[in-house]
């Protein structure tokens, strides 16, 4: 790992105020994904897979929406749009394309208005090659779980959005990575995305340990009104800011609880809904939240606590240019800045995964 990201300390040591929230710590890592070059043999976000030349590149098949969402574009353009906008400097003319990015975007068009007219109005095509989202090596992640002599986690999706609950579909793939031996070295890509933010930029990653504690949503009611006695807070001697007195369950929920971003493990966030439980399809077993690929590595106003503290200025600086947010530094956008999680069965990480946004 090239670079470290570190979560500056929490304003208080919950569980000195609380010990009753002690037993429900939970180890999590933030991976804390970054622009970068991330090689097939690098943990990354968006990044290359390590993928054998011999082993077929997953596809969707399911059946996709024939109605265009009207953010559908081609990954060229998404791409070309965000090279476009790094570029940007404060008081400067918006840039404009190279004569070779005007001709890729050409070439992508052209290949578009083909599509249309063999089939109109607008095919998604089918099926579609999946794209990589995270590459995880056990070396750099040691939370995960793997099967057997597995220690390579590779997460994929499709890119269109799917039925019942409109989000890309997931894949997950463990492997050893010393099996490894000749390696896929241009896999197939999908032509276009339901929406520009299921489209990771290549990143790479600073994994850093937490300890993390639960969305106050995943409380008991007995531990809800517990934080949300001021005066608890008050004998603790916690220093909270006396503006909490009246919300001081905000102030647990904003600076103590579960952290923002991309992460293995910890505790889910919730906020859509109220916390659905999760069963393994195969055993029944509850199931445990494995990745969180995340809109948004931390939020606005005091959620600017969890930036690192190596990007502080950064990330109270807020949006660089047009398109060019700190905290959005993988392009990633699931729901309305929401969050998918990848949860999987404790019993045996063979069992089907499941996914839900929240
Ligand atoms: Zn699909
Ligand atoms: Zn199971």
């Amino acid at each position: 790992m090239v670079f470290v990201r570190t979560t500056p300390p929490r304003p208080v040591q919950v569980t000195a105020a609380f010990p009753e929230l002690a037993p429900l710590a939970r180890p999590a890592i933030r991976l804390h994904p970054r622009p970068g070059s991330p090689s097939v043999r690098d943990s990354s976000v968006g990044g290359p897979l390590l993928w054998p030349a011999g082993e077929p590149w997953p596809h969707c098949e399911d059946v996709h929406l024939h109605v265009d969402t009207g953010f559908r574009e081609s990954l060229t353009e998404v791409r070309l749009q965000r090279r476009l906008q790094s570029r940007w400097r404060p008081d400067d003319r918006y840039p404009a394309y190279t004569p070779e990015e005007a001709a890729l975007r050409e070439r992508a068009a052209a290949r578009l208005a083909e599509r249309i007219e063999a089939s109109p109005p607008r095919p998604a095509e089918c099926p579609v090659p999946l794209l990589p989202v995270a590459q995880l090596f056990l070396r750099d992640i040691p939370l995960l779980r793997p099967p057997g002599r597995a220690d390579l986690l590779q997460v994929l999706w499709c890119p269109y959005e799917h039925e019942p609950h409109y989000k890309p579909s997931t894949a997950l793939f463990w492997r050893s990575a010393a099996e490894v031996g000749d390696i896929l070295a241009t896999p197939p890509e999908p032509y276009e995305a339901d929406y520009p933010g299921y489209v990771p930029e290549p990143c790479v990653l600073a994994p850093e340990a937490i300890t993390e504690y639960p969305n106050s949503l995943d409380l008991s009611p007995e531990l809800q009104r517990m934080l949300e006695d001021w005066s608890r807070w008050q004998a603790a001697g916690a220093g909270v800011d006396s503006s909490y007195a009246r919300y001081p369950g905000e102030f647990y929920s904003t600076h103590l609880a579960n952290a923002p971003g991309w992460k293995v493990g910890g505790w889910p966030p919730w906020g859509r809904t109220d916390p659905i439980l999760r069963h393994c399809a195969v055993c029944g077993a509850q199931m445990v939240p494995l990745l969180t690929i995340a809109s948004r590595e931390w939020g606005g106003g005091e959620g600017h606590s969890w930036a690192p503290q190596e990007e502080k200025a950064t990330a109270l600086a807020g949006s660089r240019g047009p398109g060019q947010f700190p905290s959005q530094p993988t392009g990633v956008e699931v729901g309305s800045t929401d969050n998918m999680q990848i949860y999987v069965c404790p019993t045996s990480p063979e069992h089907p995964h499941t996914d839900l946004i929240q």
